[in-house]
């Protein structure tokens, strides 16, 4: 990593069973030992290119539900340590849909005053017979949240770059057309 080949790290957030790990594992690269031990999940990096210039993604799949009553350090660490946060939830599920709303209101809550690039994304598009969330429902949910938003199947291999090479571009924008 270095200033023509600069290093973000992206945080994956979202209620279990959305599809977080079947995004990131098709994302895939290498898995990193060191921030395994750093950030206590799995992390993953790699290179790729957006737009013709060269990003490194760390990609941290690291969330845990809240235990009752504690905010638990990994998840507070979570969400100071993005440069990008992308919240997942299954379009077949409507309480995961709810969940990433909250997510939304802590983010906010943990990084006040920044503008940090946040993506909803609303996976599990294949199982068409189960959804439950439109897509009008999570642009809608986009619009208020102020956040960019994608449908994805990662049981497809739909949208997947696509979301990644988004989250990059996101990122530039914020550093002033880098
Ligand atoms: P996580 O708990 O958020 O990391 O979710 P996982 O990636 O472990 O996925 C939970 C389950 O949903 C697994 O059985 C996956 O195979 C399945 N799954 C994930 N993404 C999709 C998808 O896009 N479509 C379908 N049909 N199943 C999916």
């Amino acid at each position: 990593p270095s200033l023509r080949n600069p290093r973000y790290r992206v945080v994956l957030l979202g209620d279990p069973g959305v599809g977080k790990t079947s995004l990131v594992n098709l994302f895939a690269g290498v898995q990193e030992r060191d921030l395994l031990d750093q950030h206590g999940g799995a992390a993953y990096e790699r290179r790729l290119t957006v737009d013709g210039e060269e990003t490194t993604l760390l990609v941290l799949d690291t969330w845990e539900p809240e235990q009752r009553g504690e905010e638990s350090q990994r998840r507070s660490h979570c969400l100071q340590v993005g440069n990008a946060y992308i919240i997942v939830y299954s379009v077949t599920d409507r309480d995961s849909f709810e969940s990433a709303s909250e997510l939304r209101i802590q983010l906010r809550r943990a990084r006040q005053a920044e503008d940090i690039p946040i993506i909803l994304v609303g996976n599990k598009t294949d199982l068409v017979r189960c959804r439950e969330v439109s897509e009008e429902e999570g642009q809608a949910c986009a619009a208020v949240f102020d956040c960019k938003f994608i449908e994805t199947s990662a049981a497809l291999q739909h949208n997947v770059a696509e979301l990644f090479e988004g989250v990059v571009r996101q990122i530039r924008l914020r550093q002033g057309g880098k």
